[in-house]
């Protein structure tokens, strides 16, 4: 009877110890320790483990952020400017001012854009140049928020540096183009030509272009080759300084052969004799030199349209007299 009171007491004693160790384990330790061991067993690598926790405060951070943004404390909510219409020439530059709000807005950056960069161009400060006569949009947005932007109306005016004298565009020694004016061959002389060509074919004569549109940049290069080879002087009665010459406005060709004899050919003849039916003129005719500033090109033709064509051609003179114009350089 002593003994088994001995035994139930030890009895009692171990189940209430085994009860302590029970509830000194927290719910949480027993979970994780279950789960690392699930995982342990799993892979079989702590990498990855690892891997995935950090996956995890990522998502945590970046969700952090998104409702940071949706809260609106940092966002650009407005553009404003100093102008909205901008007037300049081709070559000329201006800049609106921009102010972004909110004040404390995080992102400040532009983005700055321009609805026609053939009549204007804008840079990321939002510097914008006009490049031709027309009229483009540049608009900008908000590098944070693309929603919000602003729009200023661009109009450039090529005509202010460009002489036209009774509608008829010059460039000879006395009116130069401006340097970033770069309208290419025009398509109207272009298909002009192209119907001299076809209408000379059929009287048995071969044209082909030499030479259309020069930037002012190749007129600089071809120019100065001149004057290296031949002198200033001398080079000023054949070819044109940069911004003087005809071809930078897209209206001019040399056909066939650059050289003067080019005028007593079957084909040079023809061209003296047709060209105004389409609209052209040989711009700088034999004896002509002391007032077009150019020797004899019976290979150079300018396009001024069928009338004015027949007109200069009809009257004996070359532009300059026809329109009573100069041809001289300053200086
Ligand atoms: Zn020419």
């Amino acid at each position: 009877m002593k003994r088994f009171l001995v035994l139930t007491l030890v009895l009692v004693i171990f189940l209430s110890s085994c009860r302590v160790v029970e509830s000194d384990l927290s719910a949480d330790d027993t979970q994780k320790e279950t789960e690392s061991e699930v995982i342990e067993e799993t892979t079989g690598s702590e990498t990855i483990t690892e891997t995935d926790s950090e996956s995890v405060t990522d998502m945590e951070s970046e969700s952090e952020e998104d409702t940071t943004v949706i809260e609106g404390d940092y966002e650009i909510e407005k553009i404003e400017l100093d102008k909205y219409e901008v007037s300049i020439k081709a070559g000329e530059t201006d800049m609106p001012m921009v102010t972004m709000y909110p004040d404390d807005a995080s992102n400040k950056g532009e983005i700055w854009e321009s609805s026609d960069e053939s009549v204007a161009t804008v840079n990321h400060y939002g510097k914008i140049t006009g490049v031709k006569a027309g009229e483009c949009i540049v608009t900008v947005t908000s590098e944070d928020n693309p929603s919000v932007k602003a729009e200023v109306k661009v109009t450039v005016s090529g005509e202010a540096s460009l002489t036209y004298v009774n509608g008829i565009l010059i460039a000879n020694k006395t009116y130069s183009l401006p340097e970033s004016y770069s309208p290419g061959i025009d398509r109207t002389a272009e298909a002009a030509l192209n119907k001299m060509i076809s209408a000379a074919k059929d009287d048995g004569i071969h044209l082909f272009i030499k030479s259309g549109f020069r930037s002012y940049g190749t007129q600089k290069t071809l120019y100065n080759n001149y004057v290296a080879r031949d002198g200033v002087d001398a080079a000023d009665r054949y070819s044109a300084r940069p911004g003087h010459s005809e071809h930078q406005t897209g209206l001019a060709f040399d056909l066939n052969s650059l050289d003067q004899s080019f005028g007593e050919t079957k084909e040079g003849k023809w061209l003296a004799e047709h060209c105004h039916e389409y609209g052209f003129i040989i711009r700088y005719p034999k004896d002509k030199e002391e007032v077009t500033g150019y020797m004899y090109e019976p290979w150079h033709v300018r396009y001024l349209g069928e009338d004015v064509a027949k007109d200069v051609y009809e009257s004996g003179k070359c532009l300059e007299e026809y329109l009573g114009i100069t041809s001289e350089y300053e200086n």
